[in-house]
C-alpha cells in the first residue's frame, strides 16, 4: 500500500489542470503517465528573458526580449511574408510572419502601441528580425514575464509553453516529504531538501544550473542511486538470510596446488582467495564476484576456491562459456591439480559411454571437479554433493543459466567471474548485490603490449613484419573482422586470409572459426598450443579467455569495427608470457570519429576499467552490458559517469542503514519507504516485510 502522502505524484498527468486526454498523451510518450513523470523531466537548457538594452545591442542567433514601438504593418505579398516594423532609440526591427489569421496581428500589435516581444533574432538584409515571436505582452504585462525559462526536451506535436506550465503545475503539487538522506551528508554536499531541489531544478537561473554537479540537480540524482542502492542492498541482505552451508577446507589439497603452481600468487589473487574462503565457510550463502581484467589470473582463484569445496569432501563445478574456453579450463586445471584431484570435462561433445561413465561418478561422488560448458545444465547431470558453483565470464550467461547451474547443489555457493571491465557505477547498479573481489593488479613482469595502427593497404609490410618473430619461434593471432550480415560472411573472410597467408609460411598457419566442428577447434587451438602452428587466423571465438602464454603479436583486420572493450578484450590474448608483445590495429581509411578515437585510446591505455568508462562515454550503457544483461535500471536522473562518486557513497549509506535498522522502522527508515515507493522500488518493500 502506498502511503497517502504520495498519492498526487502517482496521480495521473491528466489530473493537473489544463491536461486533457491528448496533451496527456503527449506527456506519456515523452516522461511518462503520472505526475510524477512529469518532476523528473528536466529542463535541458534555459532562455534568458530578461529584456534587452536596445536593438542596436542585439545579437544574431540569440534569444533576445525587447520593448518595441510598433511603426507599420506590411501585410503578405506575393512571396512575401507579413511583415511588421518595429523601433526603438537605436534602430528598427522586423517582427515576421509566414501564417496570419484575420486581423489578429492588427490586435496584437496595433502601430503606435508598445510592446515586449521575445524570440530568436536573426539578420535579414541587414536588419534584425524575429520569425513568429515567442511572445507579444503589452507593457503593464512586464510582471508576467518569466526572466528565465526552462527549456525541456519535446516530442513531435508538443509545445514547450504548455508543457512548461504543466510541469511548473506538478511541482506545485509536490508535497514537503521527510528527509532520508543522512544529515551529516546532505550538509556536507550543501543540497536543498527534496521540494526545494525540485522547485530549483525547474527553474533554473543561470547555465551552471543545469550542470550535473548543481546542488539540485545532484541531490535528486543522489536520490535516485540511493533508492537503487537500497534495493540492491535488501536484496543482498535477503540472499544472505537464506540458509546456505559452511564449507571449511582442511588447506591441504590448495597448500599442495598452490606450491606446483611455478609463479607466487599476486596480492590481489591472494586477497581474493581469502575473501571466497571466508564467504565458504560462513553459514550464509555465497554469491560473489570476481572482477579482473583480462590476464589477471582469475582462473587460479577459482580453482583454490573449487579446492576448499573438494577439501570439505564436496563437489565444485566450474561453467565456461565455449568448448574452446572449458577445454582450455580443463587443461590448465589437470596441469595444476597434477593429479591431486581427478577433474572431469562435460560439453556438448561427451557422449555415449563416455558421459555416461562420467555423470554416473559424478553422481556416486567419485569425481569432485567437473569443467564444462552449458551442457553441465543438462537435466541428467547430477551431482552428489555440490557445494561450489564458478561461472566464467559471467556476462555470457542469461541469469537462468547460472541459477540452473546453482539449483544442481543444495544451497550451493556461486562465484561468478567476469573479465568485462564494467564501470565501478553500472556494475554497483547491476551487480550491486553480489559480493565482489576485484583483481586490481595483473601478475608482476608482464611487459606493455605496444599498440600500433596502420591502414590495410600495409598489409604487406605487416606481413613482413611478422616473418621474422615467426621463424624465431615466436607466435602470433591473425584476426580476421566481424562482418555485420551474418556469421558465414566472417568465415568466408577468416577462411580467405588463411588461404592467402598459409602459403607464405607453410605448414605453419591455422584456422579457427566458429563454425567449424568442436573436435577441429580443438586440433586448431592444440596445434598453436603446441607450437606446430604459429599464426593463427581466427575470427573472434579466441576473444574470450584464450590462454596461450607465448603469443606475443596480434593483427586485428579492420580494427574499426570492433568495439572498444571487444578489441581490449582480444589485445588480452597477448602480452601474457615474458616476450615483449606488438598489437597491430589495421583499419580501412579514412576512419570515423568515433572509430579513431576507439583506436586512440587503446593505443594509450592498457587498463580495462579506464577503457571501458570510455566505452560508456561512447556509447551509453545498455550497448556496453549486451542484451544478455538483463535488469539494466534506467536511470532517469542520475548520469552513470558524471555521477559517479555517488554511487558509491549510496553503496555505503545503504548497506549502514540496513545494518542499523533492518527492517525500516526508524523515522528515517519512514522516509526511506518513501524513497522506495518514489523510485517504484516497491518490490524491495516487499523483501523487507517478509523479513
Ligand atoms: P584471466 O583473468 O584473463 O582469466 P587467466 O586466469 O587465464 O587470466 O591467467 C592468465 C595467465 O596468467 C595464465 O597463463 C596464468 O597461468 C598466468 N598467471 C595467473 N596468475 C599468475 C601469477 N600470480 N603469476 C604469474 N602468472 C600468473
Ligand atoms: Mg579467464
Amino acid at each position: 500500500m502506498r502511503p497517502a502522502l504520495l498519492n498526487p505524484l502517482f496521480a495521473p498527468a491528466t489530473s493537473l489542470p489544463g491536461i486533457g486526454r491528448g496533451f496527456a498523451r503527449l506527456i506519456e510518450r515523452l516522461a511518462g503517465p503520472l505526475v510524477l513523470d512529469l518532476l523528473w523531466h528536466l529542463p535541458s537548457s534555459l532562455v534568458d528573458r530578461r529584456a534587452a538594452a536596445a536593438i542596436a545591442d542585439l545579437e544574431e542567433g540569440r534569444i533576445e526580449t525587447i520593448r518595441l514601438t510598433i511603426e507599420a504593418h506590411k501585410p503578405a505579398a506575393g512571396r512575401r511574408p507579413y511583415r511588421i516594423i518595429c523601433g526603438d532609440k537605436t534602430g528598427r526591427l522586423l517582427l515576421v510572419y509566414f501564417t496570419v489569421k484575420g486581423n489578429y496581428l492588427e490586435r496584437l500589435l496595433p502601430v503606435g502601441a508598445e510592446r515586449i516581444v521575445s524570440g530568436r533574432v536573426e539578420f535579414y538584409e541587414g536588419l534584425p528580425q524575429i520569425v513568429h515571436p515567442d511572445l507579444v505582452l503589452r507593457p503593464e504585462e512586464a510582471s508576467r514575464l518569466q526572466a528565465i525559462e526552462p527549456v525541456y526536451p519535446l516530442t513531435a506535436g508538443l509545445r514547450p509553453r504548455p508543457l512548461q506550465k504543466a510541469i511548473a503545475a506538478a511541482v506545485e503539487r509536490a508535497p514537503e516529504l521527510p528527509e532520508w538522506i543522512d544529515p551529516a551528508l546532505k550538509e556536507a554536499r550543501g543540497w536543498p531538501s527534496w521540494k526545494e531541489a525540485l522547485r530549483s531544478v525547474h527553474a533554473p537561473r543561470c547555465e551552471s544550473d543545469l550542470e550535473p554537479s548543481a546542488p539540485a540537480r545532484e541531490r535528486l540524482a543522489y536520490d535516485e542511486i540511493f533508492a537503487n542502492q537500497l534495493a540492491v542492498a535488501l536484496f543482498r541482505a535477503r540472499r544472505r538470510r537464506r540458509p546456505g552451508r559452511a564449507i571449511v577446507g582442511t588447506g591441504a589439497l590448495s597448500a599442495r596446488v598452490e606450491e606446483g603452481l611455478g609463479f607466487t600468487l599476486t596480492a590481489a589473487q591472494s586477497q581474493a582467495i581469502t575473501e571466497i574462503a571466508a564467504d565458504m565457510a560462513s553459514p550464509h550463502r555465497m554469491m560473489r564476484l570476481v572482477q579482473g581484467d583480462v590476464g589477471s589470473g582469475k582462473t587460479v582463484v577459482a580453482l583454490m576456491a573449487m579446492l576448499k569445496a573438494v577439501e570439505a569432501g564436496a563437489q565444485a563445478v566450474l561453467m565456461a562459456p565455449t568448448e574452446i574456453l572449458a577445454r582450455q579450463h580443463h587443461a590448465t586445471l589437470s596441469r595444476h591439480l597434477d593429479g591431486a584431484v581427478e577433474i572431469g570435462l562435460l560439453t556438448g561433445r561427451e557422449k555415449g559411454k563416455v558421459r555416461e561413465a562420467l555423470l554416473a561418478r559424478l553422481q556416486s561422488a567419485a569425481l569432485p571437479i567437473l569443467v564444462g560448458t552449458h551442457a553441465l545444465i543438462e537435466p541428467d547431470v547430477v551431482f552428489a554433493d555440490l557445494a561450489l558453483c564458478v561461472i566464467d565470464e559471467q556476462h555470457r550467461f542469461g541469469v537462468g543459466q547460472r541459477l540452473a547451474l546453482a539449483a544442481k547443489g543444495e544451497n550451493a555457493d556461486t562465484l561468478v567471474m567476469s573479465a568485462t571491465p564494467i564501470p565501478r557505477s553500472l556494475m554497483m547498479t547491476v551487480l550491486g548485490d553480489l559480493d565482489c573481489s576485484r583483481l586490481w593488479e595483473k601478475p608482476a613482469g608482464r611487459l606493455p603490449v605496444l599498440t600500433r595502427a596502420l591502414p590495410l593497404e600495409r598489409q604487406s609490410e605487416v606481413v613482413a613484419a611478422i616473418a621474422r618473430p615467426l621463424e624465431e619461434g615466436g607466435k602470433a593471432y591473425w584476426i580476421c573482422p566481424v562482418v555485420e550480415e551474418s556469421e558465414s560472411a566472417d568465415v568466408a573472410a577468416a577462411e580467405e586470409r588463411f588461404r592467402s597467408l598459409a602459403p607464405l609460411f607453410p605448414g605453419r598457419v591455422g584456422l579457427v572459426h566458429g563454425r567449424m566442428k568442436a573436435a577441429q577447434k580443438d586440433r586448431a587451438m592444440a596445434a598453436f598450443a603446441e607450437g606446430a602452428t604459429r599464426l593463427l587466423v581466427a575470427t573472434t571465438v579466441i576473444e574470450v579467455g584464450v590462454d596461450v602464454p607465448e603469443a606475443s603479436i596480434m593483427v586485428i583486420e579492420h580494427a574499426e569495427r570492433f568495439g572498444l572493450c571487444q578489441l581490449h578484450q582480444l589485445r588480452g590474448r597477448i602480452g601474457r608470457g615474458r616476450d615483449k608483445s606488438t598489437c597491430l590495429l589495421m583499419y580501412e581509411a579514412p576512419l570515423g570519429a568515433m572509430a579513431k578515437r576507439r583506436i586512440e585510446i587503446l593505443r594509450e591505455s592498457e587498463d580495462g576499467f579506464l577503457i571501458a568508462e570510455e566505452d560508456l562515454r561512447l556509447r551509453g550503457a545498455g550497448e556496453i552490458l549486451g542484451t544478455r544483461q538483463s535488469g539494466l535500471p534506467q536511470l532517469k536522473l542520475a548520469d552513470l559517469l558524471r555521477h559517479e562518486g555517488l554511487f558509491a557513497i549510496a553503496h555505503d549509506d545503504a548497506r549502514l542503514v540496513l545494518e542499523r535498522d533492518g527492517a525500516l522502522e526508524s523515522p528515517r527508515g519512514a522516509a526511506l519507504r518513501l524513497l522506495l515507493t518514489l523510485f517504484r522500488r516497491d518490490e524491495a518493500i516487499r523483501y523487507l516485510r517478509a523479513g
